[in-house]
């Protein structure tokens, strides 16, 4: 099927070419995208920066189901963009600014153009939660990072502070063992919520150092890092800890910017779905880190993108039957 064409309402200048339009290019996307392509949907995919999303950050996966030996996160998308290429999904980097609902009709502007369609599947994914504490921003790319596999190198031999308490925080602090001379993990409770597998081996490695009960208030250093000033939660009591690296990872902020109050979302901005991946608005899906509830792993992602494409698809028959679309 090639392109369905909007019989209602005139749109301008509205690219109609896609049957599915789908924003962002992380695992969720190009699982959908092999749905729809193999569903003969014409199917673009636009993304404003690499394809991977946060995977693409990502060392070593042990969970995703099919590799019984670890697989890095760029082998993975790797394979993941090969195969929805070889049933024709289109990508373009674009980045999108803009989704508008006229007539059912989903609008599309990029930085580059308008695009229409009747099913639109969000796969923006989501960035790393900012600290915002003193330093963090000046210092971003002078020994604050957001991501151990891409800066890991530089830290070898140092020391360095790991921020957070969940599956990142510690799978990253026991990443960067490769590299840094110690990893201080500070955590704000004396409860985890990362997985106890993770936890024992961080426990057991020599070279990390777990500090609970603690806070990072600022970070400071002349040209680069040179320490995070940390309270005491307990007995307010506050230190220096000397450090040339402060890597982040207390959750992420899901990309919904460009939807603006399209849709009803919730404090964190995540979007809510139907089980079908449906948002509020029919024929628009979210999948992936930018639901609400969703479990933000590898092999959820690609479930729920399955899920749209297929819900999508439907939908697309559904108007087709009824004469609305070609
Ligand atoms: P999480 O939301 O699970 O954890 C965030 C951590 O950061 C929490 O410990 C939280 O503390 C802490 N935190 C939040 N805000 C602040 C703040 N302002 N200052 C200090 N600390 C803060 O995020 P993750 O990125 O770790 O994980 C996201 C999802 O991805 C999870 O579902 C996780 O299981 C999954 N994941 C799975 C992996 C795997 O299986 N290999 C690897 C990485 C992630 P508190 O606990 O007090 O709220």
């Amino acid at each position: 099927m090639a392109g369905l064409k909007c019989l209602e309402g005139a749109q301008g200048d509205v690219n109609r070419d896609y049957d599915v339009i789908i924003v962002g290019g992380g695992p969720a996307a190009l699982a959908a995208a092999v749905y729809t392509c193999r569903a003969l949907l014409k199917t673009v995919i636009f993304e404003k920066q690499y394809l991977g999303g946060q995977l693409v950050g990502t060392d070593l996966i042990e969970n995703y189901p099919g590799f019984p030996e670890v697989i890095s996160g760029v082998d993975l998308i790797q394979r993941m963009e090969a195969q929805a290429k070889r049933f024709g999904v289109e990508v373009r980097y674009e980045e999108v600014l803009k989704l508008q609902v006229e007539n059912g009709l989903k609008i599309v502007t990029t930085d580059s153009g308008t695009y229409g369609s009747h099913a639109v599947i969000l796969a923006a994914g989501a960035e790393p939660k900012k600290m915002n504490v003193p330093g963090e921003k000046e210092f971003y790319g002078r020994g604050v990072s957001y991501c151990a596999t891409c800066d890991g190198a530089f830290y070898r031999g140092k020391d360095v502070v790991v921020v957070g308490g969940g599956d990142s925080a510690i799978t990253e602090g026991i990443f960067l063992t490769k590299y840094a001379n110690t990893i201080q993990i500070i955590h704000r409770r004396d409860a985890f919520r990362a997985t106890k597998i993770y936890l024992d081996e961080a426990f057991s490695n020599p070279k990390i150092k777990i500090v609970l009960n603690t806070v990072v208030e600022s970070i400071h250093g002349q040209e680069k890092v040179e320490g995070v000033v940390v309270q005491n939660m307990v007995t307010n009591e506050k230190r220096d800890i000397p450090c040339q690296g402060v890597f982040i990872f207390i959750g992420s902020v899901p990309n919904t910017g460009f939807l603006g109050n399209l849709l009803c979302v919730d404090v964190g901005c995540h979007i809510e779905t139907n089980i079908h991946m449906e948002t509020s608005i029919e024929g628009l899906y979210a999948v992936g880190d930018i639901r609400k509830n969703s479990y933000r792993q590898i092999a959820t992602a690609i479930g729920e993108g399955v899920t749209a494409a297929i819900a999508a698809e439907h939908r697309l028959a559904e108007l087709r039957a009824l004469g609305k679309i070609k």
